[in-house]
């Protein structure tokens, strides 16, 4: 447990409302500014010296970082029990960020195969072109990711839960084989968030989340985090400066905003999941439902024991349905918003065949296990008793 940050002593709510906040701000105003400046000015040449010297902390230019984007990265580090944080504009810039970093040529990178695909993507096909190996494993086959591990291996990544068949890493064991072999770990956590669970607790390098989803939670931003130790994110924040995919001030001021009621948020996302996921679980037309909560999961053990909830995200098989009835269903449904994305507080549902793999084979498709009866519900924070009776009619009349 790292509990050397005074934080950790503070509960959740405490955090994601106080964290990385000064008492006294700019007009004495309750609420961070929203600096709108694409430099800042320097008094007088001395100033200038003083602080490349390291003497004086302040901003510079805005793509090295504005003073909004600090006060969040404070309050991610302190959520998540870690010493710092670095924002980018986006989950997959950050995800982007921390590979450009850590992998050179002739280096390996080791995926469980569940984890989100354009990360994935990224180092399959990009990286490539630059001379990094790219090795995915089974999700959880713990055994074949230490196989795949040689000496030129750098990193190990999983994201747990996973997306859409909510795969529960085991990080302790994950982190061990990293550990066992000098490899660095990395769970993107996005699904769980800091609030369900934390991977730095358990020894992972790094921890990263898409704050488009739950952190920043109102649907109307992206944003993407990394945490850890200062050293290990130190030359992660640098190349940011280089690739320039930081944030303007007033995604940050709604990334703050959204983040004050994240502990009510996250509860209600938690309450709402698990009460649907057993309406569906007890539902006569629902043949099979994929939820790390209920009982019956492949991983429930492992997400009881790491776990404080399990998050609004459900992914369920309609029984005897082929892809057009399953679609009726989606379309019945009227409280759910047909969409992308998690993590609102607008409930959003999608069949994954049509939203994300409408373009593969039906091959293919059997390979990444996304049968055409699939439904994904992202579960906002609405209630519950409407989202299940609403669900209930789509289900009944189809
Ligand atoms: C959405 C998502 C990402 C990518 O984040 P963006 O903010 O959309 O770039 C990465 N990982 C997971 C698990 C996600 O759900």
């Amino acid at each position: 447990m790292n509990a050397t940050h005074d934080h950790d002593r503070r509960g959740t709510s405490t955090l994601a409302v106080h964290a990385g906040e000064s008492k006294r701000k700019a007009c004495d105003s309750i609420t961070d500014p929203i600096v709108c400046a694409s430099t800042f000015t320097f008094p007088d040449t001395q100033s200038i010296i003083d602080f490349i010297e390291q003497k004086l902390p302040r901003e510079e230019y805005g793509r090295y970082g504005n003073p909004g984007e600090k006060v969040i990265e404070s309050k991610l580090a302190a959520l998540d029990g870690g010493e710092d944080a670095v924002l980018f504009s986006s989950g997959m810039a950050a995800i982007v960020g921390v590979f450009m970093t850590k992998l050179n040529a002739g280096d390996e990178v080791v995926f469980f195969d569940e984890c989100y695909h354009r990360s994935r993507e990224f180092c399959a096909k990009h990286l490539s072109r630059f001379g990094v190996v790219t090795r995915q494993v089974k999700q959880c086959d713990y055994e074949a990711m230490a196989a795949a591990i040689n000496d030129k291996t750098k990193l190990l990544v999983s994201e747990s839960p996973t997306n859409p068949h909510q795969s529960i890493v085991d990080i302790e064991r994950f982190v061990r084989i990293g550990r066992e072999h000098g490899v660095e770990t990395l769970i993107d956590a996005t699904l769980a968030t800091p609030y369900n669970i934390r991977p730095l607790e358990f020894g992972a390098d790094y921890v990263l989340h898409s704050a488009t989803k739950y952190l920043g939670g109102h649907n109307d931003l992206l944003a993407g985090v990394i945490v850890g130790s200062r050293e290990k994110l130190d030359p992660i924040r640098y190349l940011r400066g280089i690739m320039g995919a930081v944030n303007s001030a007033h995604n940050m001021y709604l990334l703050q905003r959204g983040l004050k009621t994240f502990e009510l948020r996250m509860q209600r996302h938690n309450e709402n999941g698990q009460a649907i996921a057993e309406f569906l679980d007890a539902h006569p037309r629902v043949e099979k439902v994929y939820y790390p909560g209920l009982e019956s999961h492949q991983y429930h053990e492992v997400a009881k024991r790491t776990m404080r909830g399990y998050g609004g995200l459900i992914t369920f098989l309609i029984r005897d349905a082929d892809w057009r009835a399953t679609a009726n269903i989606v379309d019945a449904t009227s409280i759910p918003r047909i969409a992308p994305s998690l993590g609102g507080v607008e409930t959003l549902i999608e069949q994954p065949l049509v939203m994300s793999y409408y373009e593969c084979t039906p091959e293919e498709r059997q390979q990444f296990g996304i049968p055409d009866n699939m439904i994904r519900l992202a579960c906002g924070i609405e209630d519950t008793e409407d989202l299940i009776v609403d669900l209930r009619a789509a289900l009944d009349a189809n």
